[in-house]
C-alpha cells in the first residue's frame, strides 16, 4: 500500500481542513479527535508521510522518530495528564480498525479508561 496524499490527516497537515490544535513542533502535530471517546482524546501525527506505526518506525530517521515521541510526551505534559494517568494507542491495519492511513497515536485521558481491550480474553 502506498501513502495516499489525500487522506484526511494529510489535508489537516497542509492546512486544507481545520483542526482543533493542541500542540505543534517540527516533528508532530497534535489535535483533538473529532469524535472523542474520552474526556481528553488527542491525536498526535508525524509531519512526514507515513501510513502506520510499522511504516513510520521502519522508514523514518532516528531524529524524526525521537522527535515524534518526545512531542507525544510534550502533549501529555502540556495537558497535565501524568498525575492521573493516560493511555496511548495506535491502530494498525484491518484487525485494529485503522481508519485514517496516516500514522497517528491516540492519547486518551480524563477518566477511568477501563480494561485495555473491550471484550478482551481476560
Ligand atoms: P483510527 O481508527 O484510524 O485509529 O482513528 C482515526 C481517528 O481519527 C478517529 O478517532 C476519528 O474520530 C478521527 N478523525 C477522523 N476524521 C477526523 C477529522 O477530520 N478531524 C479530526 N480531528 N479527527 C478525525
Amino acid at each position: 500500500m502506498s501513502y495516499d496524499t489525500n487522506n484526511i490527516f494529510a489535508k489537516i497537515l497542509r492546512g486544507e481542513i481545520p483542526c482543533d490544535k493542541v500542540y505543534e513542533d517540527d516533528f508532530a502535530l497534535a489535535f483533538n479527535d473529532i469524535t472523542p471517546q474520552a474526556p481528553v482524546h488527542v491525536l498526535v501525527i508525524p509531519k512526514g508521510e507515513y501510513i502506520s506505526f510499522d511504516d513510520f518506525t521502519t522508514k523514518a530517521s532516528a531524529e524524526d522518530i525521537a522527535g515524534f515521541y518526545r512531542a507525544v510526551q510534550q502533549v501529555a505534559e502540556q495537558l497535565g495528564l501524568q498525575a492521573d494517568g493516560y493511555r496511548i494507542l495506535s491502530n494498525i491495519g484491518r484487525n485494529a480498525h485503522q481508519e485514517v492511513m496516516h500514522y497517528h497515536l491516540h492519547i486518551a485521558a480524563g477518566c477511568d479508561l477501563g480494561g485495555m481491550i473491550k471484550g478482551g480474553l481476560v
